[in-house]
């Protein structure tokens, strides 16, 4: 450790107490596991502050000895890097302790939380407290952070699926411990701190997402009243290219608020991987490796067995019960003039599957309980590629022939899901797994990650997020763009010692 590192540790552990700031061998092993292609990387030590105040004042010593921190909220992170710091040496500021739900709103429908505080916690408190509010989770954990998927821009499942369009009011500390509200909880005494997102003059909050400019310490979490009448959708395709005509009948059901949820359609080997992840699921799917290379008899024996197409959509209906019965109507009609070979699954076929069971879940708010993916950590390597594209068939072909041609070059299968957000755009999410214990294997990972960037980029198609060992060589991709942030970077964190190497930025590194 070098000697800057040792006196602010010293002087942070007084501000936290001694359990609070973590050198244990065990600890920083388990800080430093992620599932990319990337080497583990071992941080200096973890910090665990209890509030805003102590986290001010860890900055301040950060700050003053130049000391590198990184900030992780739920440390999930599933497929992006987990709780692992992008640079070895740093000391991780681990912030669940920070876990209050400082207000439910039930009239104007919003909770507001600090970092700490999960999907699964949150969800408890809204069950226990019998409050007739929904929220919306991510597929990744329920362990993970409300606030921490903000800050990600995470997409998720519900009519509330772009988390940070629905998040609302930020209180954020910057480098030096001073404390910034966003929005308009820049006024002292604001009443609209959490239902007005814009406030006054520049509005700030976008820089507090996928940067490091600053730690969120609250955020406003919008949520929905819960619906009078919900009915999710499940229909299978299982011709190979009903994929296109599947983006082209969703546009308009999805651009006219018919079908309201971050609605998806993923392809056979990804709802699969999650089966693997679900229930009994867990027991029956071979495991090992989850390079998702079965053989074709295998792969339609369990696409029987789990009620399963080649493609699959998930969408779900909210509403007053004759709204939904004539939504219903409109969605089933859609589907099948344009692709009569489609099937929609019963609610007693949904109920029997694993993988329909946990959508239908996760479009009503509820967390994946049973999405564990714990064994595969340090074992199997898994990270997602994640670029977006319009609602449109021919975007839809190239992006998947471009994961097909890349995958096949360095031997991978391709297994992915297409959420649709407003019915304009499209997070395609390509999940690459791979023996993380072969270490050529974990370098065809990393070329083959870069080539998708590559071309992707190359036609015009930006990734909405990326890994922490891939956001260097993304940002080199966006001339100016990347000279702005490391000016802004500047402004905001002169000495670099905030989560150096997020997304790319790093005075360190800025040439
Ligand atoms: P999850 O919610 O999946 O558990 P993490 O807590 O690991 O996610 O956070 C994912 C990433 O988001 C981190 O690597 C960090 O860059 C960023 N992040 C998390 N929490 C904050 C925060 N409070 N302020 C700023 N950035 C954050």
């Amino acid at each position: 450790m070098k000697p800057p590192v040792e006196q602010a540790l010293k002087e942070i552990e007084r501000v936290v107490g001694a359990e609070h700031l973590l050198t244990d061998t065990a600890t920083l092993s388990r800080y430093s596991v992620n599932m990319l292609a990337t080497a583990d990387i071992l941080p200096a030590a973890v910090v665990r502050p209890a509030s805003t105040a102590e986290l001010q004042q860890v900055l301040k010593i950060a700050n003053t000895c130049k000391t590198p921190v990184w900030t992780l909220s739920g440390g999930q992170n599933r497929g992006y890097g987990m709780a692992c710091a992008a640079t070895p040496g740093t000391l991780i500021i681990d912030l669940k302790r920070m876990n209050r739900i400082l207000e439910v709103n039930v009239e104007l429908a919003y909770a507001l939380v600090e970092p700490g505080v999960t999907f699964a916690q949150l969800y408890r408190y809204l069950r226990d407290n019998d409050i007739p509010l929904w929220m919306d989770v991510p597929s990744g954990s329920p362990e993970g952070s409300c606030l921490g998927n903000i800050t990600e821009r995470g997409a998720g499942y519900t009519p509330l699926g772009e988390k940070f369009l629905f998040s609302c009011g930020m209180e954020v500390v910057l480098a030096d411990g001073q404390v910034l509200r966003t929005g308009t909880g820049t006024l002292p005494n604001s009443q609209t701190w959490q239902v007005f997102k814009w406030g006054y003059g520049p509005s700030l909050d976008g820089l507090f997402t996928q940067s490091n400019f600053g730690i969120v310490t609250k955020a406003g979490f919008w949520l929905m009243p819960r619906p009078p009448a919900y009915e999710p959708l499940a229909v299978t395709m299982d011709d190979p290219e009903a994929v296109y005509k599947a983006v082209e009948i969703l546009r308009p059901l999805k651009l006219n608020m018919v079908i309201p949820n971050g609605a998806c359609v993923t392809h056979v080997r990804k709802a699969l991987g999650l089966t693997a992840c679900w229930g009994e699921g867990k027991n029956i799917l071979p495991r090992v490796g989850r390079r998702f290379d079965y053989p074709a008899e295998t792969l339609k024996a369990l696409k029987e067995r789990y009620a399963l197409g080649e493609w699959n959509f998930a969408g779900a209906l909210y509403g007053l019960p004759e709204t939904v019965r004539a939504y219903r109507g409109i969605v089933e009609n859609a589907f099948r003039s344009a692709l009569p070979g489609c099937r929609f699954l019963s609610a007693e076929e949904q109920a029997a599957s694993p993988y329909w069971r946990a959508r239908e879940k996760a479009m009503r708010g509820e967390p994946l309980w049973e999405f564990d993916m714990s064994d595969w950590e340090g074992k199997a390597g898994a990270l997602w590629i994640s670029p977006v594209a319009p609602v449109t068939n021919e975007a839809v072909e190239q992006q998947i022939r471009i994961a097909e041609e890349t995958y096949a070059k360095y031997g991978f299968h391709y297994a992915a899901e297409l959420i649709l957000g407003t019915g304009r755009d499209l997070h395609h999410i390509i999940w690459l797994l791979f023996d993380r214990s072969d270490a050529e294997e974990r370098r065809r990972a990393e070329l083959c990650e870069r080539e998708m960037y590559d071309r992707y980029c190359e036609v015009g198609y930006l990734p909405y997020r990326t890994g922490l060992s891939t956001g260097d060589y993304l940002m080199r991709k966006l001339g100016p763009f990347r000279d702005i942030c490391h000016d802004l970077k500047q402004l905001f964190d002169p000495n670099n010692i905030l989560s150096p190497g997020k997304s790319g930025i790093d005075l360190a590194n800025r040439s």
